[in-house]
């Protein structure tokens, strides 16, 4: 499948983005601390295919550890649309807050899963059921 434009947003709206996607060349899931709470489903995108529509000002910017992701979440809902790598160079969004996507569509859609708990990014954790 070739490149799609998805829109999407965070619960209330406040945040709103663009970006120009392939959902079927892969979606991750991964174990890491923060993925694992906030069962961040993702998709990877270049900066240059990703556009903030509204809402910068309403996005809070959570780093830790090596600081290389700006996890962003809107500070009205919570809920968080995407995250930034720190060097600019891309875009994790979130799968689950894209427009207009069917159940079907969701569930058909190729995962990859990631052991980021160990900084293994190449490799599957052992158990991925409860991503
Ligand atoms: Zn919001």
């Amino acid at each position: 499948m070739p490149l799609a434009t998805y829109r999407g947003r965070c619960h209330c709206g406040a945040v709103r983005f663009e970006a120009d996607a392939d959902l079927d060349a892969g979606t991750v899931r991964c174990n890491c601390s923060i993925c694992t709470r906030s069962r961040f489903w993702l998709v990877f995108v270049t900066a240059e295919r990703f556009r903030l529509l509204a809402g910068e000002e309403k996005l809070s910017d959570y780093r830790f550890g090596a600081q290389r992701i700006r996890h962003r979440f809107c500070s009205v809902c919570g809920v968080k649309p995407f995250g930034m790598a720190s060097d600019g160079s891309g875009v994790a969004i979130s799968v689950n807050c894209l427009d207009e996507l069917t159940p079907e569509r969701l569930a058909a859609l190729p995962v990859t899963y990631v052991d980021g708990a160990h900084d293994r990014w190449d490799a599957s954790p052992a158990v991925t059921s409860y991503l």
